[in-house]
């Protein structure tokens, strides 16, 4: 009895631990804090469980947490920033598979006695536990280049789509008729882990971090449904929490590339040729000049734009990129930072890798508080971004990107990009017509090198 409370006691704790836990991370002044509250809070669920399982089979828990720790802090210490989103990708593809298992393993062992409510709960529930996994793991392979980025389609893409979704959602119509039925359940299953295939395949990789949102909030539901059917409160609570927040953080970044949910999913948003070489940078009056060159530029400018976008992150230049900035306001130049919402390869990319660079919050500007300042800037550098940045979202209609709201770096009267060679491409795999716009100049190389340079110089005049 007292055991019972205490169990209830710590999983009340770790729920208050996990809601708060989602209140700090979203502001990077309390993010650690954040993270570390759902640490807490993950291991004092870990610890009710063990209770509550008592020495019934205790020791495989203890194994399996072992096992699953071990994996945990390798990935974590081993996986480079840059690779998150597909981490992220693999650690939904066994959250979702161990909450679809659990339910399949409820429904065996239950089978005769189970009831209508339990069994639609649990015909939901797996069949978004195995398309979640599916999904991720496909996810997963094309974000590390395992398999092609690119969407793949075939002829009756969608009808094929409808038609195995469909056939999973009678399959469970009729499981919650015949609750008895394992065939049919083992027939929803699989029609399950193939939508899940068909679904992501389908989709471009510049949209999976997108699909990893949605499919989290899968993983979350699907937790949310198991906690019902085992009359578990906490997983009950994690789940919608991780359901909502995944929900949320799709919605928001549907919203920064203008897309819709549905596009999303079913657009093949990417399936377009990468363009070629096409005009040359000379044919397309494409500037350039040295560090040596741009750093002069920047010192006698009374104020400067940086925007970082993936090259940043690729090229580890946010040190860098904090040096420059105060070098440049030991000469007086007012320097801020734009981040764009979908700048890099995951939400907050940028942030995370500023607030590591010890850059003050207050200088990370978002994209709709410092757009009106670009046409008053002297220079704005773009450290490594290209789709954000793209003017082509703005006019031209018939651009993979039209219509996604881009920092308005183009406004400003000079523009310097650093990147690495001319034909370089953005994620969208599109030419950015601001290369060769009248005020922009590019510097090639290494974004870390180019800035190393350029505060060099800096601090030399
Ligand atoms: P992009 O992918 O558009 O461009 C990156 C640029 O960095 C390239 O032009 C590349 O040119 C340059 N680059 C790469 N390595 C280096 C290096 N070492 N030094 C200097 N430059 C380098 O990045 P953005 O941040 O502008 O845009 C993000 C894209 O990702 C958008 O299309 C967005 O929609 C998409 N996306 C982002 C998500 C998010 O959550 N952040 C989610 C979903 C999609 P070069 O090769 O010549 O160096």
């Amino acid at each position: 009895m007292i055991a019972e409370s205490l169990i209830q006691i710590i999983y009340i704790i770790s729920a208050i631990l996990f809601t708060l836990s989602i209140k700090w991370m979203s502001e990077v002044k309390t993010s650690r804090r954040g993270n570390f509250s759902a640490a807490i809070g993950m291991i004092l669920a870990v610890i009710a469980t063990i209770l509550a399982v008592g020495t019934n089979h205790y020791e495989l828990t203890i194994v399996a947490v072992v096992i699953g720790g071990i994996f945990g802090a390798a990935m974590a210490m081993k996986m480079p920033m840059t690779a998150i989103p597909q981490r992220t990708a693999i650690s939904h593809a066994f959250g979702a598979l161990a909450a679809a298992l659990v339910g399949a393993a409820e429904f065996f062992y239950n089978t005769p006695s189970i009831d209508t409510f339990t069994m639609s709960i649990l015909s939901i529930e797996v069949i978004l536990g195995f398309l979640t996994f599916t999904g991720s793991i496909v996810a997963f392979l094309k974000l590390q280049e395992l398999i092609s980025g690119r969407p793949i389609i075939y002829p009756a893409r969608k009808t094929i789509s409808f038609l195995v979704f469909g056939g999973a959602l009678l399959s469970a119509i009729l499981l919650i008729i015949n609750p008895g039925n394992q065939t049919l359940f083992l027939i929803m299953g699989a029609l399950s882990l193939v939508f899940g295939v068909i679904l992501v395949i389908a989709i471009g990789g510049a949209d999976m971090p997108t699909v990893i949102a949605i499919l989290n909030s899968f993983a979350g539901l699907s937790a949310a449904g198991l906690g019902f059917v085992l009359n578990n409160k906490l997983l009950i609570v994690a789940g919608a929490i991780d359901g909502s927040s995944g929900l949320i953080l799709a919605i928001l970044m549907c919203k920064a590339m203008n897309r819709s949910f549905t596009n999303v999913l079913f657009g093949g948003f990417g399936n377009i040729q990468k363009s070629k070489a096409g005009k040359n940078a000379v044919e397309r009056n494409i500037k350039s000049m040295v560090a040596e060159e741009a750093a002069p530029l920047l010192s006698y400018a009374k104020s400067v734009i940086i925007i970082p976008g993936y090259g940043m992150a690729v090229a580890q230049a946010q040190h860098a990129s904090k040096d420059l900035m105060d070098s440049l306001e030991e000469k007086g130049v007012k320097v801020n930072f734009a981040i764009h919402p979908v700048a890099g390869r995951m939400p907050g990319h940028m942030n995370v890798l500023l607030a590591e660079a010890d850059v003050p919050y207050e200088k990370l500007k978002e994209m709709d508080e410092i757009n009106s300042d670009f046409k008053h800037t002297d220079v704005v550098i773009v450290v490594g971004a290209n789709d954000i940045v793209n003017p082509a979202a703005t006019h031209n209609r018939a651009s993979p990107i039209y219509g996604m709201p881009i920092l308005k770096a183009y406004e400003a009267k000079m523009i310097i990009m650093i990147k690495r060679s001319p034909g370089g491409l953005g994620f969208s795999g599109i030419d950015n017509e601001l290369f060769w716009h009248k005020n922009t100049t590019m510097v090639y190389g290494d974004a870390k090198e180019v800035i190393n340079k350029l505060v060099q110089n800096i601090k030399e005049n």
